[in-house]
């Protein structure tokens, strides 16, 4: 298996990956088929299954898929003309896109939420299909967003078996688990980051690599700090308020009074993440890290260790990347990083270890890692804003904390990476579907929805 840096790290919108970033790419790709097709088509229709139904709302799937199918793509969003084009279909109930005629498309009938049960391949499904004049389906696809970002259509699915790839990679470091990785490192005596970077190269140049990383740092800062200024009430009718910038703001007058405890450390943490997460709540510009709802994690950490760490450089930057997208990629080939699929120890347990591991790295040690086996998804009302927000930020923290006993270690543990991702696969698979990202257990149906 190869997941890039850019894989594990994408540009995109809020609020979540898989059910606002993963239908829009799915739409994408339906677009190409269609202009690919020799048919002539008049219309569209979509269906979102399992768990994009049940959360879809929350998440915005809905508004995702139509703007997917007008040609937005998560990457070069423009929330202005969205927005314009959204009000276009719902008043013409017309999609027009390049290379395609005019397809009808009526957002009230045309796109349904199918509370049945799940598709057969993945908890998030989604059906897209062309008719033709007389409302007959001539194509159709059926998509699985299962996460990150990451779309895959159901003969792909089938292929892939899930979503484990069964081919090695043609890179110069294939490794596949924690302890293959651990080996070779050894071997080539070179570090995690060293050896993902020549794995890179073997796609891109270095000048490519290095750009592209950059730029991810800079839309995860620049996503921090808008997030440290929003103010006012985030979307979706749980009527949640914005903290980050009343704590940033509490946490600056703080300083230089001598009167600043030592855990005040966490709250830092706690905000560079809770910046991100509620500006992916609000929809806004995020990077998937390895999805948005645990997208805090590691930009928090990372921030964390430039502007707190005494001795931290920004020449670390793309070696923490690296070694977050190894650790990440590991998380993904061996279990999940799909709330809908294990829960949010995929999510922001995922989230923890890379940025645990990273950290480590950039900080001179070996890999730490950092795990939330067994926590489930539960988000109230479908919003990834509760309990999402302030998980990143104790996610944050706890990835911190376990790079610091790793470093204070020698290096050997009881329990390695693979034994964690395996059990996170093993739990998982046997956590009821209620506690997948379909709001229907856990905090979602014990919080009041007001
Ligand atoms: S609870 Fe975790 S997995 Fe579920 S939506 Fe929130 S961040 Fe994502």
């Amino acid at each position: 298996m190869f997941l890039s840096v850019f894989d594990m790290f994408k540009v995109g919108i809020g609020p979540s990956s898989s059910h606002t970033m993963g239908p829009m790419v799915a739409a994408a790709r339906f677009l190409d088929t269609l202009r690919a097709s020799p048919f002539h088509f008049h219309g569209l229709r979509a269906s979102l299954h399992g768990s994009l139904a049940f959360t879809g709302v929350g998440h915005a799937t809905d508004r995702a898929t139509i703007l997917g199918l007008a040609g937005f793509a998560p990457d070069t969003y423009d929330a202005d003309k969205a927005d314009a084009a959204f009000a276009r279909i719902r008043d013409t109930r017309t999609i027009e896109v390049p290379g395609l005629p005019p397809m009808a498309f009526d957002p009230l009938k045309d796109l349904h939420f199918d509370f049945g049960p799940a598709l057969p391949g993945h908890a998030n499904g989604m059906i897209l299909k062309a008719t033709d004049a007389q409302g007959d389906v001539i194509l159709q696809e059926t998509y699985y967003s299962i996460g990150g970002g990451f779309v895959l259509t159901a003969a792909e699915q089938a292929e892939a078996g899930g979503t484990k790839s069964k081919t090695r990679a043609d890179v110069p470091y294939p490794f596949e688990t924690a302890a293959e990785m651990l080996e070779m490192a050894a071997r080539s005596g070179l570090t995690i980051a060293a050896m993902k970077r020549a794995n890179e190269l073997r796609f891109r140049s270095a000048t490519d690599l290095d750009a592209g990383m950059a730029r991810l740092w800079q839309v995860m800062n620049d996503c921090i700090s808008r997030g440290m200024e929003g103010t006012g009430i985030l979307p979706g009718g749980l009527k949640v308020r914005r903290r980050a910038k009343g704590i940033h703001d509490a946490l600056i007058a703080e300083r230089g009074l001598n009167m600043t405890a030592p855990h005040t450390i966490n709250d830092w943490m706690s905000l560079y993440a809770m910046a991100v997460n509620e500006e992916n709540a609000a929809g806004g510009q995020v990077v998937t890290a390895p999805t948005n709802g645990a997208a805090g994690v590691v930009p928090a950490v990372l921030r964390y260790y430039l502007d707190h760490v005494p001795g931290a450089s920004t020449a670390r930057i793309g070696d923490f990347l690296l070694t977050a997208a190894a650790i990440g990629g590991l998380c993904k080939h061996n279990a999940s990083i799909s709330g809908a699929e294990c829960g949010c120890q995929a999510e922001v347990g995922s989230a923890a270890a890379m940025a645990a591991g990273a950290i480590c790295a950039v900080m001179g040690g070996t890999p730490a890692l950092e795990h939330h086996l067994g926590m489930t998804c539960d988000p109230v009302k479908g919003l990834v804003q509760v309990p999402c927000i302030e998980r990143n930020g104790l996610g944050a923290i706890k990835a911190v904390s376990a790079a610091s006993l790793a470093l204070r270690g020698d290096g050997q543990h009881l329990v390695s990476l693979d034994a964690c991702i395996e059990t996170m696969r093993q739990t998982g698979r046997d956590m009821h579907e209620k506690y997948k990202e379909t709001s229907l257990g856990g905090l979602a149906v014990n919080v009041p929805n007001c």
